[in-house]
């Protein structure tokens, strides 16, 4: 049996992948290298470079790859403010791909997909934590997008007899343990790789954005889930649809949130280094608060967080950054 993980060089994909071979599974990767680096690709995975929204190239691999039983889809694009402002990528990339795929799939008979969503189908949240039964309502394509594609995976599957786990990350950080891989996006929009560009000495301070929120410093609650969890969640997730069971939506976070502050003064602890920070105004489109309830994730597919704590996310981060500054870039 082969599982075939779609964007397979990215950020989490490449952890999934990661720890899919750590389990001793066959692992096939389809990547078009957009966002992807070719050094993030682990080495006994069979990969193919190529774009899902190519039918005949998927065809092609399909045809190739007869072993394959279950399907763990990341190739989409994940930015918010991009998709803000080239809505119509997302809407190509991530539901014309997904499109495609779901075509393939059916021609081939692959009935299983895990997919990667967001905490971002939410919009504005409800109530604290959330729950993946409360209100979805993006504030941006990003989400948007997302939130279509799990629709997608609903009717398709209804039609087809193909069953999907759609996984509703929150913030994914940190790096794997070994340092050998970890989060490198160009360009970089996120808390924790931007914090630690200060002490590598790429950038003066950190801009905290918006300090007049309704938070206990006034700074935005994230819950900050570590890549290596969100892993084995899919790993659990494509187990669960081997297994018989009918289709779900999962949240994946640790239930803990932290203000931008405290972020930023658990990586001065880590990295030794004073780290200016200074206060800009809000970011648009910024929720106060995001936390997840991740308690269906742990009943129903036995999940558990190992790497939940803030100060051992950003040591993983850190390691993975201080002996990458360029990411996977060449001055390496
Ligand atoms: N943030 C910040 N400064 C930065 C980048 C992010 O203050 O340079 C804040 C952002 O407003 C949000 C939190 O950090 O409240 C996490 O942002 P990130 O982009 O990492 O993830 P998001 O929550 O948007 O998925």
């Amino acid at each position: 049996m082969s599982i075939l993980v779609l964007g397979g060089a990215g950020y989490i994909g490449s952890h999934t992948v990661y720890a899919l071979k750590e389990k001793g599974e066959d692992v096939v990767i389809i990547d078009n290298l957009e966002t992807g680096y070719k050094e993030a690709v682990h080495p006994e995975a069979r990969f193919y470079e190529g774009d899902i929204r190519n039918r005949a190239f998927l065809d092609e691999v399909f045809e190739k790859e007869t072993g394959i039983q279950a399907v763990i889809h990341f190739a989409a694009n994940s930015q918010v403010g991009e998709s803000m402002v080239d809505p119509l990528k997302y809407y190509d990339n991530n539901l014309c791909g997904t499109k495609v795929l779901l075509d393939a799939m059916v021609a081939h008979d692959i009935k299983h997909i895990v997919f990667s969503s967001t905490a971002a189908t939410y919009g504005e949240p409800e109530r604290i934590p959330i729950l993946e039964t409360d209100r979805t309502e993006p504030v941006n394509t990003y989400g948007e997008t997302k939130l279509s594609m799990e629709k997608m995976f609903k009717w398709v599957g209804k039609a087809h007899g193909l069953t999907y786990v759609s996984l509703r990350y929150f913030n994914a950080c940190g790096a794997h343990i070994s340092g050998q891989i970890g989060e490198a996006h160009n360009p970089e929009t996120h808390l924790i790789p931007l914090i630690l560009q200060v002490p590598l000495g790429q950038r003066e301070a950190i801009k905290i954005f918006g300090e007049d929120y309704g938070t206990k410093d006034g700074t935005c609650i994230r819950d900050y889930i570590h890549v290596t969890d969100l892993a084995q969640a899919h790993i659990l997730a494509v187990q669960y649809l081997l297994d018989g069971k009918e289709s779900n939506i999962f949240n994946l976070g640790n239930g803990i949130g932290f203000t931008v502050k405290e972020v930023v003064e658990t990586a001065r602890k880590v990295t030794g280094h004073p780290i200016p920070a200074v206060i800009e105004g809000r970011r648009a489109g910024d929720p106060a608060q995001l936390i997840a309830s991740s308690e269906k994730a742990k009943t129903v597919l036995g999940w558990k967080p190992e790497h939940a704590d803030l100060e051992e996310i950003i040591e993983t981060a850190w390691k993975w950054h201080s002996t990458h500054p360029n990411g996977y870039g060449k001055e390496d």
